[in-house]
């Protein structure tokens, strides 16, 4: 079986990324958990605290397993926090809160970028079903066919990651300025500190749209034509 040097290298080189991306946000984690909170609030208390504040009543806040598996469902307007931030009282718990509710804001003020977000969540879940088998099957027995829909696939994908951005940079710029003006975050280290999980956090989205970029524009390369010479 041929395997193309560039899809190595691009294959490499994402996967790198990914890990470097996942490792400092597990790091700033690991670091920051330690630094208490001297306003002495949970996670679960200072989103609570952040909904009252903007009159958003309809969303619960409730813990789950799983360390950094933190988010807010839209559709059943939940806020959820691992157990570690959900009842932890450091800097790093009230960071990844404070960005929970700020996707909760969102959602409130209808944020367009999280509007397309959530529209386009069902196609984007679809694409990434059929990819493995277009690019493990259909790729190998007609590669004419599979290439293109490869790269509508990663199209998707990409335009999915592109979306994204905004509404995590978004959720955590609402963050710092919150827990900065309700006073749960000391300014100074404390405030430093959070930043760093914050920032830790957003880079790995902006890995996966590097990722999904890279991709989506080798297909786009090979339907093209620029590599046909190689089958
Ligand atoms: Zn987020």
């Amino acid at each position: 079986m041929f395997i193309d040097p560039l899809y190595l290298l691009l294959f490499i080189g994402t996967m790198a990324l990914s890990i470097f991306a996942s490792w400092r946000v597990k790091g700033a984690y690991a670091r920051y958990s330690q630094v208490p909170a001297s306003s002495g609030m949970s996670g679960a208390q200072i989103a609570q605290r952040i909904l009252d504040l903007n009159g958003i009543h309809d969303v619960s806040v409730r813990s789950t397993q799983g360390l950094l598996s933190d988010h807010y469902d839209p559709s059943s307007k939940t806020l959820v926090l691992c157990e570690e931030n959900y009842h932890g009282t450091n800097v790093a718990a009230l960071g990844v809160a404070a960005h929970e509710a700020g996707h909760a804001i969102q959602h409130q003020q209808l944020y367009a970028p999280l509007q397309w977000r959530m529209a386009a969540v069902g196609i984007t879940t679809i694409v990434g079903n059929i990819i493995p088998f277009v690019g493990m099957g259909l790729l190998y027995i007609a590669p004419k066919i599979a290439i293109p829909v490869l790269a509508l696939c990663f199209g998707v994908v990409m335009i999915f990651q592109l979306i994204t951005l905004p509404v995590e940079f978004d959720a955590t710029a609402r963050a710092k300025h919150i827990l900065a003006h309700t006073g749960a975050i000391a300014p100074g280290a404390e405030t430093t500190a959070m930043s760093k999980v914050l920032d830790a956090a957003a880079l790995t989205y902006v890995a996966a749209f590097i990722s999904a970029l890279g991709t989506f524009l080798y297909y786009v390369m090979h339907m093209l034509g620029g590599r046909n010479n190689e089958e």
